[in-house]
């Protein structure tokens, strides 16, 4: 006879006596036996609530059923095979129909219509018992904060555990770390990102061990109110989602429990680092709307798609002109390699274009030479070579819509199948289709002839001055300019590096 037995336990009842993985098993293969089994499968689901039926062992347990693999089926009670009724029910059918037995190794009854209904009423007892001890659990909590006690014994930056007191201890030496990130934000006034250069500048160990400063944990440093003395129970409320994830939502703040921890940080000094937390993230918005002069109008001269702003790690804060393909995901999910042109630093291509132009107002002969000979035959010559292989592509996807079509008439492909493919097909195509009226559409501007005396009036207008300000400038590029098309062509890398940058200017 083929016996299968079914073992769980939760990852909460581990510790507790008379259910543990082993205890279970020995009764259970104990009571096989006495049965007269000769052939033993053990399914172990550990560190899995009843409360879910899609456990990993019950599940192939479920599907070796649908075989009629086995004669009997053996847990040590029904809790173990699940906690809702609803749930023993669906497996005790499921058992059945396969033509086994069902036996409990504690308990004695028999699939009798008279079991049947104690099994259920144990069901049931069995849901009633874990509500209560989910409600047991939840009020020891509860009762525990109320008395200023710590709950969690993980041990936050600057502060160890003491698990005898269960409260919070400072670290001396973290807590100088944290008193000098607010001395950072609350006397000099710096962000998240230079606070975070300056502490992997000075060497100071960060919370991650061997790992350096990241912006996410300065920042969660200032924020935290553990630092100023409390911290609050009950905040979050946690909901199981699948078998192992769990879900964080908060609570309303009325049933927070504040528990009051030693502080290293006064308040008063505590707020006013929140206060400049919030003025720098100001700041900052406006610094990204108005500090990179070309921001939206930069095009990367190897694929035609725009570059957009991009930083590099706290270490060395650079901002770049990046071109799309590397950036976006869309394109990167779309199975589309990226471009291989290189990142141009902001600083750089800002300066060029606006110095070019500002010289250019001292040279008016230079203005209409440059504009005479504009715009550049290689560059007009590389969009036409992409228009052509544009429509080669087009013609080839439409040729293979046609295949398609036939096979799918024909029966070679599934319904399925030929949506899939028709699906990317027509993806690609509209794509295509996107960027042939773009490119299309520039080159048709690029032929007109400019009109060099109305050019050359407007840049004087705007240039033709002696100091100005961030916004000066980016209002006087932005009157002539319409985009610029820009490509890194020098091979240097990292700190030596000496970008050397080919731009086309396409004027309004
Ligand atoms: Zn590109």
């Amino acid at each position: 006879m083929n016996a299968a037995i079914y073992v769980r336990v939760s990852t909460e009842q581990q510790a507790e006596k008379g259910y543990s993985l082993d205890t279970q098993l020995d009764a259970c293969r104990k009571y096989a036996l006495e049965l007269g089994a000769t052939d033993i499968v053990e399914f172990v689901d550990d560190g899995y609530s009843g409360e879910f039926i899609d456990r990993p062992a019950l599940t192939s347990l479920r599907e070796k059923l649908k075989n009629k693999l086995f004669q009997v089926v053996i847990a040590y009670a029904p809790d173990r095979l699940a906690r809702k009724t609803i749930h023993l029910l669906i497996i005790s059918e499921e058992i059945s129909k396969a033509g086994a037995l069902r036996k409990f190794a504690s308990v004695n009854f028999e699939s009798t219509s008279e079991g049947e209904l104690m099994y259920k009423f144990q069901g049931i007892v069995a849901e009633y018992e874990k509500e209560k001890i989910k409600e047991r659990t939840m009020r020891g909590k509860r009762g525990k904060a109320s008395k200023g006690l710590v709950i969690s014994n993980a041990k936050p930056f600057g502060y160890s555990f003491d698990s005898a007191k269960s409260t919070y201890v400072i670290n001396e030496s973290d807590a100088k770390i944290i008193k000098m990130i607010f001395d950072f934000i609350v006397k000099e006034k710096i962000g998240t990102a230079l606070i975070c250069k300056e502490l992997n500048a000075r060497g100071i160990p960060s919370p991650r061990a061997k790992k350096a400063w990241i912006i996410s944990s300065v920042h969660r440093i200032i924020t935290n109110s553990l630092y100023k003395g409390v911290i609050y129970s009950m905040k979050y409320r946690y909901e199981k989602v699948g078998l192992t994830k769990r879900k964080r939502s908060l609570r309303p703040e009325s049933e927070w429990i504040p528990i009051s921890v030693p502080a290293i940080i006064d308040e008063a000094t505590w707020q006013a680092a929140q206060k400049q937390l919030q003025a720098n993230k100001n700041s900052a918005k406006r610094n990204l709307k108005y500090d990179y002069l070309l921001n939206g109008i930069v095009i990367c001269a190897k694929c035609g798609r725009a570059m957009i702003i991009s930083h590099s790690g706290c270490k060395n804060f650079i901002s770049y002109y990046t071109c799309l393909s590397h950036k976006s995901s869309a394109y990167l999910y779309s199975g589309q390699k990226p471009c291989n042109a290189r990142q141009i630093p902001t600083k750089i291509l800002d300066d060029y274009v606006f110095n070019y132009l500002f010289e250019l107002c001292y040279n008016p002969v230079q203005i209409e030479d440059y504009f005479r000979t504009a715009p550049p035959k290689e560059y007009m010559l590389k969009q036409k070579i992409a228009l052509d292989q544009m429509v080669r592509t087009e013609k080839e996807l439409l040729h293979q819509k046609q295949i398609l079509l036939r096979w799918f008439q024909q029966q070679i492909l599934t319904e399925d199948e030929t949506e899939i493919e028709l699906k990317s097909i027509h993806t690609q195509l509209a794509e295509i289709a996107h960027l042939r009226t773009a490119y299309t559409a520039e080159l048709t501007i690029a032929t007109l002839p400019p009109s060099i005396s109305e050019i050359t009036a407007i840049i004087r207008q705007n240039f033709d001055k002696e100091t100005f300000s961030t916004d000066d400038k980016k209002n006087a590029l932005r009157a002539v300019v319409a985009q610029v098309v820009v490509e890194r062509i020098d091979d240097t890398r990292g700190r030596g590096s000496r970008p050397e940058i080919n731009v086309q200017l396409k004027l309004k």
